[in-house]
């Protein structure tokens, strides 16, 4: 056991250079108390799985972010959440897909992984598993924002599906509004495991039970101890196709690269090969931390031992 810890979350990549400093001094406000409550527990020597459920409950509870409170909206104007999380010990993994009127997506994940014999659990039947335990339960109207109902009725009139980041297609950034979201953590505990978590409330407008990369094992969410914990957020389609979550991992693995060549090498790799657009962050064993992404920002920052607070939204941090 050592006395390190290294909690790193995101809340969504998307065009941030066009975020006003108002809202920017918000998201900072924001990562940095979250920063603060999970990796205190880490400091107090709480698993890397406590300290990703935390810092993820924490994203879902504030409305800033595409996930719980504040979740997109889909086709038929209800919400469709997915979150997971994976344990790097021992590769166990909990997933929940098309749910809503949980509060916490993510801790029904964690109960996946820790109650149920399996790994994912879809829409009604995943909300009667819940019923066994001691979730909060919350109204439609409690996830609803103003922001998110107006952002559907244009994505309707326009019938466009619309990616919770910023208004970019395949070709490249559109330009004026500005979305963000899908939330995540990643982070390595004293005894050196790690662990990953992620959840969303999707793409606006979202059709025909569509389910994205963030509930997607090798996709979302991705931890190993002998590799990588990772969290993305993007095209979700995209990182479903490049399995990119594991794509990183594996670089470390077979070609032997540190993380941060393997972090750079991977969002290259989803940009040349499917012209994906997102972000991820990755934390290993040994306390190392990088984040990159393809869009003009990720919403993100890290707490470790070493090295205190650090926020960010339009550079990669990395150590
Ligand atoms: N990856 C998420 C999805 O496709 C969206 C996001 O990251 O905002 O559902």
């Amino acid at each position: 056991m050592s006395n390190k810890y290294v909690i790193m979350i995101h809340g969504g990549a998307g065009n941030i250079k066009e975020m006003d400093d108002e809202k920017k001094a918000k998201y900072h406000k924001s990562l940095e108390i979250i920063l603060k409550k999970s990796s205190q527990i880490l400091q107090e020597g709480a698993s890397s799985l406590e300290a990703v459920t935390l810092a993820v409950k924490l994203l879902e509870d504030d409305e800033l972010y595409n996930a719980g409170k504040g979740s997109v909206l889909n086709h038929k104007g209800e919400f469709s959440m997915d979150a997971s999380i994976m344990d790097g010990k021992n590769l166990m993994s909990g997933a929940v897909a098309g749910i809503s009127k949980i509060k916490n997506p993510v801790m029904l994940a964690k109960k996946v992984l820790e109650e149920s014999e399996h790994v994912m659990l879809i829409s009604n039947e995943a909300m009667d598993f819940a019923k066994q335990f001691d979730l909060e339960a919350k109204e439609n109207s409690y996830f609803e924002t103003e922001y998110r109902r107006k952002q559907f009725e244009e994505a309707l009139k326009s019938n466009k599906v619309v990616l919770d980041h910023s208004s970019f297609d395949k070709k490249g950034i559109q330009g004026d509004e500005k979305k963000y979201g899908t939330v995540g953590a990643v982070a390595v505990d004293k005894d050196g495991n790690i662990a990953a978590a992620t959840s969303t409330g999707g793409i606006v407008n979202k059709k025909f039970g569509r389910v994205g990369d963030s509930p997607i094992v090798g996709s979302g969410v991705y931890a190993d101890n002998e590799t990588a914990a990772v969290s993305s957020t993007g095209y979700g389609e995209q990182f479903i196709r490049t399995v990119i979550a594991k794509h990183l991992a594996d670089l470390i693995a077979m070609k032997g690269l540190n993380l941060v060549d393997a972090m750079n090498e991977s969002i290259e790799y989803l940009t040349k090969k499917v012209s994906g657009l997102g972000g991820m962050i990755s934390v290993t064993k040994d306390y190392k931390y990088a984040s990159n992404y393809n869009t003009p920002g990720m919403i993100h920052g890290v707490a470790s031992s070493e090295g205190g607070i650090n926020t960010s939204l339009e550079k990669p941090l990395n150590a």
